[in-house]
C-alpha cells in the first residue's frame, strides 16, 4: 500500500504541531501549513508551507495531492482574546473552514477532520461551577456564548452537509481545553493552564509569591493533556464516526484548584490575589459516553502529570527568557573617578 499523505492545517500552532510529529511516527507523509512555522522547535513535516488559509488560491495549494486533512487552523486563542476580538475571529474563520473543505473536496481528498470546541455548548446549561457534563446533542438548542463558538457550530454543520452531499468524509472532534508544552504561555492568547504554569512560574523565580486569577476562581472546567488529545484524534479519523464527538477529560475542577496543583508541581505555595477578567461560562464537563462507545478508548493522563510536564517546560522558558534579558541588559557605565 502506498504511504498515505496527509495535510495539518494550523501546523505552527499548538495541536497542530504535535499532531505532525505524532502523525510522522506512524508512517505518514506530512505537509505542515500555517500562516507562521512552529514558535517552539522544528517541524518534522516532510514539507512545510506558509499559506493563509483564508485565501481560496492558499487553500487550493494547501489540499494538492492530499489523502486526508486534519483541519487544525483557526484564529484563537484563551478567554481574554475569544471575548475581545468577535469580528476578527468570526470573519477569518468562516473564510479558512469553507475555503479549505471546498478545496478538499475539489482536490479528492476522502476523509476530512475538523477541530470544533467546547465552546458551541450553550451558555443555558453551564451557568452553574457544578455543571451537569455535556453531551454531544446538548449544542441544541443553540447559544455559545462567543462568535468563536458560533462560527465552530456553523462549520459542523458544513462538514455534515459536505458528508451527505460530496465523496468526501467528515469527522468533528470538539476539544475541552487542551494544554500541554510547545503552547501559547503569554502574549495573550494563552489559556488558563499555560497562563497559570507562567504566572507561577514567575512566582517561583522572583520569589514573590501572589498570582492574579481572573474572577473568584471558583469556575469549573475539565483539562486535557496533548498527548491524549493526539491519541484521541487519531483514533476518531480512522474511526467510522461522522458525528461531533467530545474529546477531554472529565474530571471537573475550579481554577483555583488547577493553580494549586501547578504550586505544587513548582514546590512552592501561592497565595492568590482575585481581580476582575474575562471567565467564560461559569462551568463546563465534557461527559465522555459516547467517547468511550465509539472509540473505545478515553483520555488516560492524568491532570497532575499532564499539568507537570506543563510546568516545568513553562518554567525552563521562563528562566531562558530571563537569562536573556539579563544578558542583554545594558552594562552600567563605572563611576568617574576624579
Ligand atoms: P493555535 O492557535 O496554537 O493553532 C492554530 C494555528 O492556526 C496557529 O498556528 C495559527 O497561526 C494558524 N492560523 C490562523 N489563521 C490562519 C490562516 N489564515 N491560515 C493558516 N493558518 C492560520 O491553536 P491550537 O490550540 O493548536 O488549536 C487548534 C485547533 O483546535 C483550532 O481550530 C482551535 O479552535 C481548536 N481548539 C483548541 C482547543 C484548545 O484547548 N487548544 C480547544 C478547542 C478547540
Amino acid at each position: 500500500m502506498s504511504q498515505k499523505r496527509v495535510l495539518v492545517t494550523g501546523a505552527g500552532g499548538f495541536i497542530g504541531h504535535h499532531l505532525v510529529t505524532f502523525l510522522k511516527q506512524r508512517g505518514y507523509w506530512v505537509r505542515g501549513v500555517d500562516l507562521k512555522a512552529p514558535e517552539f522547535g522544528t517541524t518534522e513535516a516532510d514539507e512545510f508551507e506558509i499559506l493563509d488559509l483564508r485565501r481560496w488560491a492558499d487553500c487550493l495549494q494547501a489540499t494538492r495531492g492530499m489523502d486526508q486533512v486534519y483541519a487544525l487552523a483557526a484564529d484563537m486563542g484563551g478567554m481574554g482574546f475569544i471575548s475581545a476580538n468577535h469580528t476578527q475571529i468570526l470573519h477569518n474563520n468562516i473564510l479558512i473552514n469553507t475555503h479549505t473543505l471546498e478545496a478538499a473536496r475539489l482536490n479528492g481528498v476522502s476523509r476530512y477532520l475538523y477541530s470544533s470546541s467546547a465552546c458551541i455548548y450553550p451558555e443555558y446549561r453551564q451557568t452553574d461551577a457544578e455543571v451537569t457534563p455535556l453531551k454531544e446533542e446538548d449544542a441544541y438548542p443553540a447559544q455559545p456564548q462567543d462568535a468563536y463558538g458560533w462560527e465552530k457550530l456553523i462549520t459542523e454543520k458544513l462538514c455534515h452537509y459536505y458528508s451527505a452531499e460530496h465523496a468526501i468524509e467528515t469527522r468533528v472532534v470538539r476539544f475541552h481545553n487542551i494544554f500541554g508544552q510547545l503552547g501559547t504561555w503569554d502574549g495573550g492568547r494563552e489559556k488558563a493552564p499555560a497562563a497559570l504554569c507562567r504566572k507561577i512560574a514567575q512566582a517561583k523565580l522572583t520569589g514573590n509569591h501572589e498570582i492574579e486569577i481572573w474572577g473568584d476562581g471558583e469556575q469549573t472546567r475539565s483539562f486535557c493533556f496533548i498527548d491524549d488529545c493526539l491519541e484521541g484524534i487519531y483514533r476518531l479519523m480512522q474511526s467510522d464516526y461522522a458525528e461531533p464527538l467530545n474529546l477531554g477529560q472529565d474530571r471537573l475542577v475550579t481554577i483555583n484548584e488547577l493553580a494549586d496543583i501547578i504550586a505544587d508541581a513548582a514546590g512552592i505555595s501561592v497565595s492568590r490575589k482575585h481581580i476582575p477578567g474575562p471567565q467564560g461560562v461559569r462551568g463546563r464537563n465534557s461527559d465522555n459516553t459516547r467517547l468511550r462507545e465509539e472509540l473505545g478508548w478515553e483520555p488516560q493522563i492524568s491532570l497532575e502529570e499532564g499539568l507537570g510536564r506543563t510546568y516545568r517546560w513553562i518554567e525552563e522558558q521562563l528562566r531562558a527568557r530571563h537569562a536573556q534579558e539579563a544578558s542583554a541588559a545594558p552594562v552600567a557605565e563605572p563611576a568617574a573617578v576624579g
